[in-house]
């Protein structure tokens, strides 16, 4: 019977371990998405650099084109004042030169404006590619042992489900029936549990004298009358997790 409770222990043990490396398997996906998440942010900054960059390509191409049209806009006046035979297409001819040569500067303005903004975006890119690339190299290491670590959990769980496999077998088809029903349904899946300082460790029910005695000889299954697990009374070198004092 002795040996029987050990057997049970080692079962808890051993099932309590594969729900533990089971927890750290399940959170792996979170980490993952965490890490591939904070990389983003971090090169958010760049993205937007490059985006920045781009954006006064694009003005600066348009400006450009304006910049052309305007300006043969203003030969265009320029000609008509060559040509103009009377004050009202001189006049004409003054104003539609000048508003087009006072476009054409404001379009200058503009244009530089946005090779100053392109050169500035450029220099922050080139600033912080390396970092970037830091950054990405970073990343695709904790990965990297973030997926060695996801193998590592996967082959300890298959392990320390076999062992528990071949300790269940062992044990009489009563026994490890009566742990699996009992397993099942108490709340953390412990089915055994340590009387100690006369009271269930698991549900802290006060034992009487005589039922302590029974657990502490150990020649048969006792179970609690409040949690029904099954006890057991660890001796001065104890197989379970909990080491008695
Ligand atoms: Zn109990």
């Amino acid at each position: 019977m002795k040996a029987e409770l050990t057997q049970l222990i080692t079962l808890q043990n051993l099932d309590t371990n594969v729900r533990r490396l089971e927890a750290e398997l399940e959170a792996i996906p979170q980490r993952r998405a965490e890490i591939e998440k904070e990389f983003e942010q971090r090169a958010s900054e760049f993205l937007a650099l490059e985006n920045s960059r781009d954006e006064a390509r694009t003005t600066r191409a348009r400006l450009e084109t304006e910049l052309a049209e305007t300006r043969t806009k203003a030969e265009h006046a320029d000609r008509a004042l060559m040509a103009a035979t009377n004050e009202k297409e001189y006049t004409a001819a003054i104003r539609e030169g000048d508003a087009a040569r006072k476009h054409s500067s404001e379009l200058e303005t503009k244009i530089l404006e946005q090779m100053e903004a392109f050169d500035n975006a450029e220099k922050a890119i080139n600033e912080r590619t390396a970092d970037v690339e830091k950054l990405r190299a970073e990343r695709d290491a904790q990965l990297a042992a973030l997926e060695e670590q996801a193998r590592a959990r996967a082959a300890q769980i298959e392990a320390q489900r076999q062992e528990r496999e071949r300790v269940f077998n062992a044990l009489p088809k009563q026994m490890g029936a009566l742990y699996n029903r009992i397993s099942a349904r108490v709340r953390g899946g412990n089915a055994v549990a340590e009387a100690r300082n006369s009271s269930c460790t698991a549900c802290h029910m006060t034992l009487r004298p005589q039922v302590m005695a029974q657990i502490r000889r150990g020649e048969e299954v006792i179970i609690c009358d409040n949690c029904a697990r099954i006890l057991y009374y660890a001796q001065a070198a104890p197989q379970a997790t909990q080491a008695a004092t």
